[in-house]
């Protein structure tokens, strides 16, 4: 019998997870996820701003798991626990049991319990779900504005961006381009809305390389993004943030990226855990204690070769589920795992229309349309790539069943 490997999670760990499990042909793959597509969330950013549509932001996990052929599945599940003795992932739907498991549910948002409102009174965009209730709710609030006020904006209409990390600024930078461009193109009398950016530290980007802190600054000062920094947001009310305890600042929409936490799935599992929730995983990005278990990106703590703890990123996901499948082959096969690589290569900031702060290899440094043509060219192949398997799998998918006769005239 062949062995069962089951992956939790389809995102940017899972999929590459999946990809390399597939292609050794040693095992029945299956993938289990809440939802039936990959969110590309390092692309949120433009789904918010409108420059792209839900579709470029999702691939199809059906699709892609069709494509590798019949030893891989996929399961749209939500999963609760899992008991290690019995080798056994509980569903809602079923129990998906395992000769080698990997898990990777990613983080979510985490929105400190002590602020109060916090939860309530803000949006998230680390789910599909979230991005486009916030993309909508926003507009709708847009509109609204205009309508109540004859057309002319005289009232200031405030968003909040809280925290300045990566998708932080990434979501200002583009709101203010988008509000830029919507102000030239179409409401010429709606110029009064304001983005702020608030920060704990000194600067954005806090532990990124200066470079990219520079450059980000500027070009958020640039676009008329307000950056308050020092401060720390200790209660959100409807329409009111508190800052430090003390100073109070109105707001029409309010975004929170300030950090994240590993996803529920580990809340309930008895392994050694940060202060984030995240797994520790050992240099073969294995479950403590757990033989057959490895977890991948956002959900563990991962390591460098240095043993210097990694930032989670789209790429040392993408690496861990890799190495974590690499190292379940090497196990069927009988052989020794090997140590993980994971190195980061660099950095890409998308800073609002066609402007970008990218620094790879510890030498390439380059900004504005330069860089954003080689952040699009990068995150357009990794999606390319991926809707070119999807293709293979859709000639897979069964017939959809027409539904009456008229149906079946014009579509059979
Ligand atoms: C706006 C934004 C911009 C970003 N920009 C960048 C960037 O430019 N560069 C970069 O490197 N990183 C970026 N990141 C971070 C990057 O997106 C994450 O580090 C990455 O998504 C982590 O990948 P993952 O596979 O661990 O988790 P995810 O990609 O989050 O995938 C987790 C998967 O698990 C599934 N899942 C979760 N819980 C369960 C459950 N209980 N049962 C079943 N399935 C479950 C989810 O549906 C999802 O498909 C950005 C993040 C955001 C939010």
């Amino acid at each position: 019998m062949r062995p069962r490997v089951v992956i939790v999670g389809g995102g940017y760990a899972g999929v590459k997870a999946l990809k390399v499990l597939a292609l050794s042909n040693l095992c029945d793959v299956l993938l289990v996820d809440q939802h039936p597509y990959h969110y590309l969330q390092t692309e949120a950013y433009e789904l918010i701003a409108n420059e792209c549509s839900m579709t470029r932001v999702m691939i199809d996990l059906v699709a892609l798991c069709l494509s590798y052929g019949d030893h891989v599945s996929f399961i749209k599940d939500t999963i609760r626990g899992i008991d290690f003795d019995a080798k056994c992932i509980s569903g809602e739907l079923t129990c998906h049991t395992y000769d080698y498991a990997i898990l990777c549910t990613g983080s979510r948002t985490a929105f400190n319990a002590h602020v109060q409102g916090l939860r309530e009174h803000s949006h998230g965009v680390k789910t599909l779900s979230g991005a486009l209730n916030f993309k909508q709710q926003f507009e709708q609030r847009l509109y609204k504005r205009m309508e109540s006020e004859g057309g002319w904006c005289s009232e200031p209409f405030n968003i909040v961006v809280g925290g300045g990390g990566l998708s932080g600024v990434e979501i200002a930078a583009e709101m203010a381009h988008y509000i830029r461009v919507f102000h030239r193109d179409n409401t010429l009398t709606c110029d009064n809305i304001h983005i702020f950016i608030i920060i704990p530290h000194e600067t954005v980007l806090e532990g990124m390389e200066n470079y990219l802190i520079t450059k980000a600054t500027r070009r958020l000062m640039t676009l008329g993004v307000k950056i308050v920094n020092h401060s720390r947001i200790t209660s959100v009310e409807e329409h009111t943030l508190i800052l430090n305890e003390k100073e109070a600042l109105c707001f029409d929409f309010m975004i929170f990226t300030g950090g994240i936490i590993a996803s529920t799935l580990t809340a309930d599992l008895d392994v050694t855990k940060n202060s984030k929730s995240q797994i520790i995983v050992d240099k073969y990005c294995r479950v403590s204690f757990r033989e057959c278990v490895f977890a991948a990106g956002d959900i563990a703590q991962l390591s460098d070769t240095d043993d210097v703890i990694l930032p989670s990123t789209a790429q040392s996901a993408e690496q861990s589920g890799v190495h974590a499948a690499n190292n379940i082959v090497l196990l069927i096969q009988n052989r020794a795992m090997r140590p993980s690589n994971i190195n980061m290569q660099g950095m890409m900031v998308a800073l609002g229309g066609n402007y970008a702060a990218i620094s790879l290899f510890g030498w390439i440094k380059v900004s504005g349309l330069a860089g954003h043509i080689i952040k699009t060219i990068i995150m357009r192949t990794y999606r390319y790539i991926l809707h070119l398997q999807c293709v293979k799998g859709v000639e897979k998918l069964p017939k959809p069943k027409s539904i009456c006769s008229f149906q079946k005239k014009y579509f059979s």
